[in-house]
């Protein structure tokens, strides 16, 4: 527990930006922070109460637009999505599309995990293909440099808790495996996620609850290729390809144990989805496709 005041820094300068740009409607952004749009106006206020004589009007403006812009700038090169709205705060198991829409995202939990990680990082490099991984905290803190890799090569990050444990939490803990997780991976890639996977798929131990209250999107999967068992090479790949779906999310692992089986099957998963006709998708891109599918049935009901 010796981490749990590491980060209080950087979440300080947060809370202190947000307070500048509480306006612009950031803290939707940024999960990890606790507050709302009261206590920006308050730390607004507490900034011209200071009353700085430098500090006019103008100049606070100019400051909101230059932090605005440097936090986009940043945004974009470092791949940061907001999620939709309506995502925020709900469990997502998998997108309800067109079965012309033949998209599927692929993710992977428990690492960074030594070897397969990079291995499976390769597979998706030489596939062009970006997935999502769903990252353990204190496996991250042991190969921070394969987070990087990760984010570098354009997939996207997510919390997958502290510890990866299964038993029950109190809200104190709870918050410290989803706090402490998204605090090292914005330290460690300077992405902000608004991504959650409880462990085990567990909603009722702590952690689902308060990512949940912390407005995270739990995601979940609906096509699992049972990797953690170390099922045979086809079995694994027959597991993934049984449920697949379109705007479906397969479930895999990067770490966790042995997985070699996941590494050797993931060339065939991949050929057996495209002749199928799917392409690859990350989960912040499978929010937005669905998102924009429910508006426009949303406008022809109208
Ligand atoms: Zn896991």
């Amino acid at each position: 527990m010796e981490n749990k005041k590491h980060f209080g820094w950087s979440q300080n300068t947060l809370i202190a930006l947000l307070g500048i740009t509480g306006c612009l409607g950031l803290g939707l952004m940024l999960p990890v922070i606790p507050g709302n749009s009261e206590t920006h106006s308050k730390e607004t206020i507490n900034i011209k109460d200071l009353s700085l004589p430098a500090l006019t009007e103008e100049s606070i403006e100019g400051i909101k637009s230059s932090m605005l812009t440097s936090w986009q700038k940043e945004a974009s090169t470092k791949g940061v999505r907001n999620i939709p709205q309506r995502f925020q705060g709900t469990t997502f198991v998998e997108a309800k599309l067109p079965a012309s829409e033949k998209v599927i995202a692929l993710t992977f939990d428990d690492g960074p995990w030594p070897q397969s990680t990079s291995q499976i990082l390769d597979i998706l490099k030489k596939n062009n293909i970006k997935g999502t991984f769903f990252v353990v905290g204190q496996m991250l803190q042991e190969h921070p440099d394969m987070g990087k890799r990760v984010v570098a090569e354009g997939h996207t990050i997510a919390n997958h808790t502290w510890h990866h444990w299964y038993h029950y939490m109190n809200p104190q803990a709870s918050a410290f495996e989803v706090d402490n997780t998204s605090n090292l991976i914005y330290k460690v890639t300077g992405v902000k996620t608004s991504l959650f996977r409880p462990p085990g798929g567990i909603k009722t131990n702590g952690p689902y609850a308060y990512a949940k209250n912390q407005k995270y999107a739990s995601i979940m999967w609906s096509s699992d290729s049972v990797d953690y068992s170390r099922p045979s090479v086809p079995k694994l790949i027959n597991n993934v390809m049984r449920e697949a779906r379109p705007g479906g999310i397969v479930l895999m692992h990067d770490g966790g144990g042995n997985r070699s089986h996941t590494v050797q099957a993931l060339p065939q998963i991949i050929n057996n989805l495209r002749k199928k006709g799917y392409r690859f998708v990350t989960i912040p891109e499978l929010l937005e496709l669905q998102d924009k599918q429910l508006q426009m049935l949303a406008v022809k009901k109208k």
